[in-house]
């Protein structure tokens, strides 16, 4: 798709989708249905660019997320089927939703009424934990996924594209230690090319710098991935099983668990 990549998602709640690795699982997303709002602008983003704008429907309000979930939950207990988790994602940034916590609220008691064994998940680009309101909702789910690409300055700047300078690699770090022991942290491993300048988290340099990094947090457990889908800068390669599972080794050895996606 490359540049011209748009948005993915077209409603707040979207699926069932079935998956080897997640098995069935439902999405919501925070954001406009029709463009995307985010504190980054990867240039891996599976939603495009922030270029393409923020559409025109605003972002969803609490009571409608909560009455298509609710309407999509009972309508899957109804039918019998499964559910093992109910993942906040979408298109751009779901911490950036000003009732975040009260949508979180709704979604964990409606998993309670219809699938409690099913868990909820939240993909955040941890641009927003310093904010108390936020932390502490994104401690009430099971499963904080918390997104740090690169431990060295230059290559998040370049990778993740922050839209505020504040933003740093330190900072972020520090605070994500407040989720030692629970927070899952996710780091998309790429390699390539963007405006002639070379972007790679591969490097021994920047391994050793995240290993670093996750010896500080102690998360529950590290993720490490590649590229699944089309990508808006189109000169990224996906790094393949084998070099992904070197370096989980990596992180393994220094006491971490970790799973590779
Ligand atoms: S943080 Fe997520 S939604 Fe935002 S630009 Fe990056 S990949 Fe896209």
């Amino acid at each position: 798709m490359g540049k011209d990549q748009t948005v993915l998602f077209h409603s707040s709640v979207f699926g069932p989708i079935h998956s080897r690795r997640l098995g069935t699982s439902l999405g919501i997303n925070l954001m406009p249905d029709d463009g995307k709002v985010c504190s980054f602008d990867c240039l891996y983003c599976e939603a495009g660019y922030n270029a393409q704008g923020g559409g025109t429907t605003g972002l969803p309000t609490r009571e409608g997320v909560a009455a298509q979930l609710e309407a999509k939950l009972a309508d899957m207990a109804a039918k019998g089927e499964n559910l093992d988790v109910i993942t906040f994602s979408g298109n751009g940034e779901p911490t950036l939703h000003p009732d975040f916590d009260g949508v979180v609220d709704d979604t964990l008691r409606l998993r309670d009424r219809y699938f409690p064994q099913a868990k909820v998940s939240v993909l955040t680009n941890s641009t927003r934990i310093g904010d108390e309101r936020v932390a502490r909702t994104l401690d009430r789910v099971d499963n904080n996924i918390l997104k740090l690409d690169s431990a060295v300055e230059a290559t998040m700047r370049a990778l993740d594209r922050p839209v505020s300078k504040e933003f740093t690699v330190e900072r972020v770090v520090e605070q994500l230690k407040r989720f030692s022991g629970t927070g899952i942290i996710q780091t998309m491993i790429l390699r390539g090319e963007h405006d002639g300048k070379t972007v790679d988290n591969t490097t021994p340099e920047e391994i050793e710098a995240l290993v670093k990094a996750y010896k500080e947090i102690k998360p529950r457990e590290v993720m490490i991935y590649s590229i699944d889908r089309s990508t808006p800068e189109e000169k990224l390669q996906k790094v393949g099983r084998e070099e992904l599972e070197t370096i989980a080794d990596k992180v393994r050895e220094a006491g971490i668990a970790v799973q590779v996606n």
